[in-house]
């Protein structure tokens, strides 16, 4: 069977050194020596200004939202996963959704400004399949109507745009280290901030509240990374150049046989180093992708339309439609990509859809 993904499993003996250093520490969480290690390899690997891992990549979301949101308008998309929209909602703000670029999939910026509001209060656009939104722009517009911007970059990890991090942009940058991703702890994930004062914001506020033991800077919540994810991170992080390449590879196999005259690919923002996280394709027709599908399951593929539908269906939001946002999540299917899918496997998947 072919999924669109596979996680990548370090070597178990590297896993079990990690694992070793937690018995020989008898330190399971709160700040420990393998936390402390990722967070400082994170930091020189990916080339951050500051991060704080949490334990999955929604509480980051909504920590920011809760200290910068106040319960206000935010401005998204609704094409994303959907915790970008939950979080909003689940921290009382309201989701406005303005529509994405047909190519880059990501916020069409030249409509943010028209769904601007005197309740608006921030920016929560996420940098689809890995693929930087218009950060300038968005910068710009944030500037002039005094928003705060907060990227879901969940698809992001070692992504580097204008030569430097792309979490390095906005206000707050929130990555997922989930399973599925291209680097993983198991379940995990991290805010990246730029400045100090933001970083005790979000720091505070995912440690209970805390200023110490015995008092508190304002309400938080607990999304403390554990030794036990720091201990998965630790064995993948080395790997991560040789899983990009490896990734890579699959996508040229694509970009050379595919057939895009049928198919559409995504269109990276100049000025980006991507990392291949995904490979979407969108059919002229949600029939064809319908066919595409039906024809790879009877080789036992399960590519995955990522994303739909569009969140504009969602049971507990009532907002405007996005016809472009609709459109593609219609028409749009990952195909399958990861670390070990082979030529063969590589011709079948590129027969079945062309
Ligand atoms: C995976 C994902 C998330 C959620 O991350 P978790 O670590 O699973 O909580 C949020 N946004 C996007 C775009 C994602 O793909």
């Amino acid at each position: 069977m072919i999924n669109v993904t596979k996680t990548f499993f370090p070597p178990i003996e590297e896993y079990q050194a990690q694992i070793q250093r937690i018995w020989k520490n008898e330190w399971l969480t709160n700040n420990g020596e393998l936390y402390k290690e990722l967070s400082q390899n994170l930091v020189d690997y990916l080339g951050v200004n500051k991060i704080i891992p949490m334990t999955n990549g929604t509480l980051p979301m909504q920590i920011a939202l809760k200290a910068f949101a106040e319960g206000g308008e935010v401005i998204t998309t609704p094409f994303s996963y959907v915790a970008t929209t939950s979080s909003i909602v689940w921290e009382k703000c309201t989701p406005v959704f303005v529509d994405i670029h047909p190519e880059y999939l990501s916020i069409d910026e030249s409509k943010i400004e028209a769904a601007i509001t005197d309740k608006t209060t921030a920016i929560l656009a996420t940098h689809v399949f890995g693929n930087p939104c218009h950060i300038e722009e968005i910068e710009r517009i944030a500037h002039q109507y005094n928003l705060k911007v907060i990227y879901d970059a969940a698809h992001c990890f070692a992504v580097k745009y204008q030569g430097q991090s792309i979490f390095n942009y906005g206000d707050v940058s929130t990555c997922s280290f989930h399973a599925t991703k291209l680097f993983h702890t198991g379940e995990g994930g991290a805010a990246f901030v730029q400045d100090e004062k933001t970083y005790h914001e979000i720091f505070y506020r995912h440690n209970f509240g805390h200023n110490g033991p015995l008092e508190y800077h304002g309400l938080g919540i607990n999304a403390k990374m554990s030794e036990l994810q720091a201990a998965m991170g630790l064995s993948v992080l080395p790997y991560m150049d040789k899983i990009i390449q490896e990734r890579k590879k699959v996508c040229d196999y694509y970009d050379a046989y595919l057939d895009f005259s049928k198919l559409s690919k995504l269109k990276i923002r100049p000025g980006t180093d991507w990392n291949y996280s995904y490979y979407p394709v969108v059919f002229k027709t949600e029939e064809d992708l319908l066919k595409a599908e039906a024809k790879l399951k009877q080789h036992n593929i399960y590519p995955r339309r990522y994303f739909y539908p569009s969140l504009e269906s969602l049971p507990y939001i009532n907002t405007n439609t996005c016809d472009v946002a609709a459109s593609i999540s219609q028409r749009v299917l990952c195909l399958p990509l990861y670390v070990g899918l082979d030529t063969l496997d590589l011709e079948l998947i590129i027969k079945s859809i062309c």
